[in-house]
């Protein structure tokens, strides 16, 4: 319950709270389309389309998350929603096959091939670990990032029963690479308590 004598706790609580449900629907947002297959068409949006699977959305909501006037809390749920879609693709990079239902689909173009599923998932990968990287602002949620990375990867683990191994390493070198990337950048105006 909100308390005007603990700001703090509420802010955190506020910010953890955003933060799942970003990362809830972040984590399955990408599979609409089989969860959801008696309400939307194919022709709408088949598995895999480049528009769950990859960079799109999650750039559209980091847009709309730096206009003036969005509230932290929408701020949270990007970076949540952000860095579950990562572990999303990173699970989605290890398929039984590079055929079929497993290759990106270009709505109006079809199935793509192996190597551009592969390079749109990875990429796709990076620009939202980036993305929620962008928009940590404060010490606190740069922390509950962490955590909120490593839960969806905990949840995702135990949907897939496949490419665990394989995936964290992914995720470890994916974000091993930002990391040391964004060492090179210049330091930003940095993060607050
Ligand atoms: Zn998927």
């Amino acid at each position: 319950m909100y308390s005007e004598q603990n700001p703090a706790r509420h802010y955190i609580a506020l910010t953890l709270v955003w933060l799942l449900l970003g990362a809830a629907l972040g984590l399955h947002f990408p599979d609409v389309d089989t969860r959801f297959q008696w309400l939307i068409s194919p022709r709408l949006l088949l598995h895999r389309s480049a528009v769950t699977h990859g960079l799109i959305v999650p750039s559209l909501l980091f847009l709309s998350a730096r206009a003036k006037g969005k509230a932290p809390s929408f701020r949270s749920f990007i970076i949540g929603f952000s860095l579950a879609s990562a572990v999303h693709l990173c699970f989605d990079f290890f398929p039984r096959g590079w055929v079929g239902f497993a290759l990106i689909h270009v709505p109006l173009y079809g199935r793509t091939t192996a190597l551009f599923s592969q390079a749109w998932i990875m990429l796709g990968m990076l620009v939202c670990l980036y993305l929620a990287f962008l928009l940590v602002r404060r010490l606190i949620e740069l922390a509950f990032g962490a955590g909120i990375l490593a839960a969806s990867f905990i949840v995702s683990a135990a949907e897939h029963a496949g490419p665990v191994l394989n995936a964290l390493a992914l995720l470890l070198v994916a974000v091993g690479a930002l990391v040391t990337a964004l060492r090179f950048r210049k330091p930003a105006s940095g993060l607050t308590r």
